[in-house]
């Protein structure tokens, strides 16, 4: 058996490998550098032609482009009229800003227990959660994976709920031919450096309503019109005139991000397409591992890929997680947890949420680890990641 690095042993690689990292080229710099020089940093015609682009790209009418995924989720939330007394629905198993949006919004997040093999909300579980103070659902695309759509949109449609997709992690998946986007009533994408394609920092909302389209607008430029048939005192004093007329925030993305992301969204399909082959490639190493159990993949979802999930099945192995993990490290392997339960939360915990809530994601949880993926990963480096699971299992099996 060969000696883990962690033991002393030769690690599997001699540079430090992430679980997840950006891919920035020439042309990206270019694309930014001539906004940068140019008349508008910040509000101008790069906004508009992304905005334009990812309606294109995602089937839907309309598309906002704001300054980050949490803000996109406060936005959709703010346009759906969520507010006090009101209840959502959402998983647990995300990132905390799936849940913190509705909060944000004086609300309260309900959380709804996932399925144990998809890793995503499940629709019973989403139904049994229903009250008559339920007012939307926020359906996360886990890891990239479309969540059963269409279970959930009937659900949504039986009580009057509005759906919010969380597509953070989903940019470039199809649900049954659609991309996801064209979906539910507002999805809500993140452009951060770890997610498929990048701004910096940035995100998008897009739906196909005029009417959740014209708040979400307000919402992201601090509530203030310039259009004279929104206005209620018009005719209006002169040309300088604007009116706020409800309560937004400044959530703007900026020109030369949105010539950077412009310039990245040409390359989601080649990135896709080699997430793709990174995920074919892992899953016919790990599905006949017994000890590792590989996340579920529906028919419905054409999926691109965000985050490769093991889960160990740590009763068919002598160390914990952690200790797999540490390993996995020392073989220069560097890999995360998505994701801490989000009531399990200090935060969510003072409010009253409880262990214990959702078995399915704490169960899960406990095993699961994120393993290296994105495109520009060669070969050599998914074998070193397959290698150095594999060398590690062998050392802990039984
Ligand atoms: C990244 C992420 C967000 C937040 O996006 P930011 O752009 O970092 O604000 C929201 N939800 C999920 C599931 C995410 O992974």
């Amino acid at each position: 058996m060969e000696k883990l690095a962690i033991n002393g042993g030769a690690p599997v690689r001699k540079e430090k490998l992430y679980y997840g990292r950006q891919w920035i080229d020439e042309e990206d710099v270019k694309a930014v550098s001539k906004v940068l020089t140019g008349d508008f940093v910040t509000c101008g015609p790069k906004i508009t032609e992304l905005e334009k682009a990812l309606a294109d790209y995602t089937g839907a009418k309309y598309a906002v482009a704001v300054s980050n995924g949490t803000a996109a989720l406060h936005c959709a939330c703010i346009a759906a009229g969520i507010g006090p007394g009101d209840e959502v629905i959402t998983t647990p198993l995300t990132f905390a800003a799936s849940a913190n949006c509705i909060l944000y919004c004086g609300a309260r997040p309900v959380f709804a227990d996932i399925d144990p093999e998809t890793y995503n909300i499940a629709p019973k579980s989403i139904e049994e959660h229903i009250t008559e103070k339920t007012k939307a659902v926020i359906a996360v695309d886990f890891t990239g994976q479309a969540v059963k759509f269409r279970e959930i949109r009937a659900l949504c449609d039986k009580y009057h709920l509005i759906l919010i997709e969380d597509a953070a992690h989903a940019i470039g998946t199809k649900y049954e031919g659609q991309p996801v986007g064209s979906l539910s009533d507002m999805t809500c994408f993140s452009f951060h450096p770890v997610k498929t394609i990048t701004s910096g920092e940035g995100g998008a909302v897009t739906m196909n309503s005029e009417a959740f389209y014209k708040k979400l607008v307000l919402a992201h430029t601090h509530g203030i019109t310039h259009e004279e048939e929104e206005m209620e005192e018009a005719p209006h004093e002169g040309p300088w005139y604007y009116e706020q007329v409800s309560l937004g925030y400044n959530y703007r993305m900026t020109d030369f991000q949105a010539a950077l992301l412009l310039s990245q969204l040409k390359k989601l399909d080649k990135f896709a397409g080699r997430r793709k082959e990174i995920v074919k490639r892992y899953n016919e190493a790990f599905e006949s591992l017994p000890e590792i159990l590989v996340q579920k993949e529906i028919a419905e979802s054409d999926t691109c890929r965000h985050l490769y999930i093991i889960q160990l099945d740590l009763a068919k192995l002598s160390c914990t997680r952690r200790e797999f993990f540490d390993a996995m490290a020392a073989e220069n392997i560097q890999c995360q947890i998505h994701y801490v339960p989000v009531y399990w939360f200090p935060y969510y915990q003072h409010l009253g949420y409880k262990k214990g809530l959702c078995p399915n994601a704490e169960e899960v949880y406990q095993g699961i680890m994120s393993i290296p993926l994105y495109p520009r990963m060669t070969d050599e480096d998914v074998e070193g990641v397959i290698y150095a699971v594999k060398k590690i299992i062998e050392n802990y099996r039984g």
